[in-house]
Order: C-alpha cells, then sequence, then structure tokens
C-alpha cells in the first residue's frame, strides 16, 4: 500500500494554516505555535513541539510533515558567499545563494524550475521550462538557508535581512506560491522580514503585476535591459506582449498604490555593442523620468554558446555615469561568489548527469537592490 500523502505545512500562510487547524478540530492558535516552531527555532518534528497537546501531536505525525527540499551540496567563496544546490525532482535542482554584506545578507532564491520567458542572454532560457515550484519549496530555501547559517529570526542574530526572487524563474508566472511564499517570509510568526527588504524581480509580466499590486507591497525589481521596445523585443521576448508603455503604467501603478515610498530597481545587463551607447543610456533617462527609479547595471555573465559579450569596465562606467549625471542612483552591482559559480549566470540548473556536463543557468545572484 502506498504511504498515506501528508500534508506539507512548510510554505503555508498563517490564514492557510487556521484553516488546517480548524479543519482537524482545533484553535486557530495552533497556527502561531506550529509558525513559531517551525521558522523560529527551525523544528520540523511534531514530537518536540512541546506546547502542543500529545493527541495533537499524534494526530500531525500521521497527517502532516514539515519537509524543505533536500540539500545536495554546499559551496563556500572566499568572499563568505554560499551556495545550495537543492534537489528537486527528474534530475532536477535549483540553487539558492547568501551573499554576506556589511550590514546585511542577502538570499536569492527560485520561484521555477526553468523559465518560459526564453531572455536571450540569459541561460535558464536553454534549459526551457520544467515546472512551478512549490510555496514549500520556495519557502524551503529560506528556512534551509536560515538554518545552515544558525539564523534565528525571533533572536538578534539576523544573518538573512534580505530575501530577492532573483533566482531561476519568473516569479509572477508563479503567482499564487510565489505570494503565499512572500506572505510566511513577512509574517512576525516566521521570517519577518521587512516587505521593503523581499524583493521580486520580474521580466514584466503585466497583468500579474497588476494583480500583485493588489495584494502585496513588497519592493520591485523589473529586468529592462532595453529603452526601447525594438531592442526589448529582441532580448526579452515577452515584451512583444506587453511593450514597455505597458509595463511601465503598470510599474507607476505598483509604486503609487503603496503607502510607504517606494522606488523600482531597474536591471540593465550591459551587453557589448547591444545596449551599452551613450544613446541608450539617454534614452534610458527620457524612459523613467516620471518614475522613482534606481538603476541596477549587471555585467553580463557569459555561458557556453552564447553570442553576447560583456561591455568593458569602462563602458559600464561610462554608462552608469550619464545616469547619474541625470540625476539617477546607478550601481553596478559586484560580482560577488564567481569562484563556485554562483554569481549571475553561473548557476548551474541541473544536477550533474552522466556525461558529467553543465547545464548552466543565468540568475542574478549579485544582489543590489
Ligand atoms: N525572471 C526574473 C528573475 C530573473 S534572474 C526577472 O527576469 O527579473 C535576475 C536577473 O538576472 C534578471 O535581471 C536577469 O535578466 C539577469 N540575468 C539573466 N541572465 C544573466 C546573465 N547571463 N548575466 C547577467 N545577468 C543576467
Amino acid at each position: 500500500m502506498d504511504a498515506p500523502v501528508r500534508t506539507n505545512l512548510l510554505g503555508m500562510p498563517h490564514a492557510a494554516l487556521v484553516e488546517y487547524f480548524t479543519a482537524l478540530g482545533e484553535k486557530p492558535f495552533r497556527a502561531v505555535q506550529v509558525m513559531k516552531w517551525i521558522y523560529q527555532r527551525g523544528v520540523t518534528d511534531f514530537t518536540a513541539m512541546t506546547d502542543l497537546s500529545v493527541a495533537l501531536r499524534d494526530k500531525l505525525m500521521e497527517c502532516a510533515e514539515v519537509r524543505p527540499p533536500e540539500i545536495i551540496t554546499e559551496q563556500q567563496s572566499a568572499d563568505g558567499t554560499r551556495k545550495w544546490l537543492l534537489r528537486m525532482d527528474a534530475g532536477n535542482a535549483i540553487e539558492t545563494v547568501f551573499i554576506p554584506e556589511a550590514g546585511r545578507g542577502t538570499l536569492c532564491i527560485s520561484s521555477q524550475v526553468g523559465c518560459a520567458l526564453d531572455c536571450a542572454f540569459c541561460s535558464t532560457a536553454q534549459q526551457g521550462f520544467n515546472r512551478n515550484l512549490s510555496a514549500a519549496e520556495i519557502v524551503g530555501q529560506v528556512f534551509l538557508a536560515a538554518r545552515e547559517l544558525g539564523h534565528r529570526p525571533a533572536e538578534d542574530e539576523r544573518a538573512i535581512t534580505n530575501v530577492v526572487f532573483m533566482g531561476m524563474g519568473e516569479p509572477l508566472t508563479n503567482f499564487d506560491n510565489v505570494v503565499a511564499a512572500i506572505q510566511v517570509m513577512l509574517d512576525d510568526n516566521a521570517f519577518g522580514l521587512s516587505k521593503r527588504r523581499v524583493t521580486l524581480s520580474t521580466a514584466g509580466v503585466v497583468p500579474a503585476l497588476k494583480r500583485l499590486a493588489e495584494v502585496c507591497d513588497v519592493a520591485l525589481a523589473v529586468s529592462l535591459h532595453a529603452p526601447n521596445d525594438a531592442l526589448r523585443d529582441q532580448l526579452v521576448p515577452i515584451n512583444k506582449k506587453y511593450p514597455i508603455a505597458e509595463l511601465l503604467d503598470a510599474c507607476r501603478q505598483y509604486v503609487s498604490r503603496q503607502p510607504h515610498q517606494m522606488h523600482i530597481t531597474w536591471e540593465y545587463v550591459m551587453l557589448d555593442g547591444v545596449n551599452d551607447s551613450d544613446a541608450h543610456a539617454l534614452e534610458l533617462v527620457r524612459l523613467l523620468k516620471d518614475l522613482p527609479s534606481k538603476i541596477n547595471l549587471i555585467p553580463f555573465n557569459p555561458f557556453p554558446m552564447t553570442r553576447f559579450k560583456r561591455s568593458p569596465d569602462a563602458r559600464i562606467d561610462r554608462f552608469r555615469d550619464l545616469l547619474m549625471a541625470h540625476g539617477y542612483t546607478a550601481i553596478t552591482r559586484r560580482t560577488r561568489g564567481d569562484d563556485i559559480d554562483a554569481a549571475c549566470g553561473q548557476l548551474a540548473g541541473r544536477v550533474q548527469d552522466r556525461s558529467r556536463r553543465h547545464l548552466r543557468r543565468a540568475a542574478g545572484s549579485d544582489i543590489s537592490v
């Protein structure tokens, strides 16, 4: 006989847990108790949850579980960056990267195995789309990193201060699971992260961005990469469906709905001779003039078979200086963790197969938002 299917409580937002316990004939406050055990104490074994009745512990042992993904390997860079390879199914894996910086620690997480958007300069695109991650698998990345880093959300040591959805996948095409995962990250009974320190990065799925504005107020990063439709159509094909003007409207709407002052972080990958001229910088200056903006220039990270090259450093500096001369905040992302292949565009999307060939994927992991 098959083993009974247990409900994985990892990644369930408070409201869903309340529903779960109510269905079990329990009081709603059990949800808070269990969340604290899981996220603040890192406890996954129900028998150790000593403020639950013995009967409830027994019941949970039977019908529930707290199951994060399995860690396959961990690597640590000379600069302190840490990278975990997590097992999914069908020979797939995703990676989660922790980037420590002075005063903060950023965790870069994935939302899908593969990606369907087919951006020209991104190697995840070459892998194609495999599947959405569940809320448990998304929150599980934060849970595992917190555990490995000895991070206890309720105590003073706050190793993980920021979470960015800049790993593999397009978070807005996995809307419900991503929103559920965000709710858990922000919940004071769970990780209690500040909403300004959880950043969703999108290539611009406009209808989903409009929906997001209604349910969520986390920080927003948008992968722009080009200042006009003709060029963006080539680099980020979803632009053909939702062109720049529509994207900017949705961004304006997102910003205007936020109670606190907020800017959009624009990501702009620097591709030699493609989108990095002075004229492109000036076009960008005009394009974004009525939006509160911060521009992150990402030096392109090459991968096998790509036709693109990274812009020379002097060109990136000149591009950044032009933006700054026009009053924008613009920074160049420093590459972190490249000795363990953890920089943008260097994360492996699959467990090594028998031919020991790595499939590379691209993801933002050297993050500054
Ligand atoms: N789907 C989301 C998250 C993607 S990864 C999005 O598009 O925003 C995060 C960032 O890394 C994106 O801005 C993405 O365009 C960028 N990126 C992808 N491939 C890259 C590469 N090879 N070099 C540098 N940045 C890359």
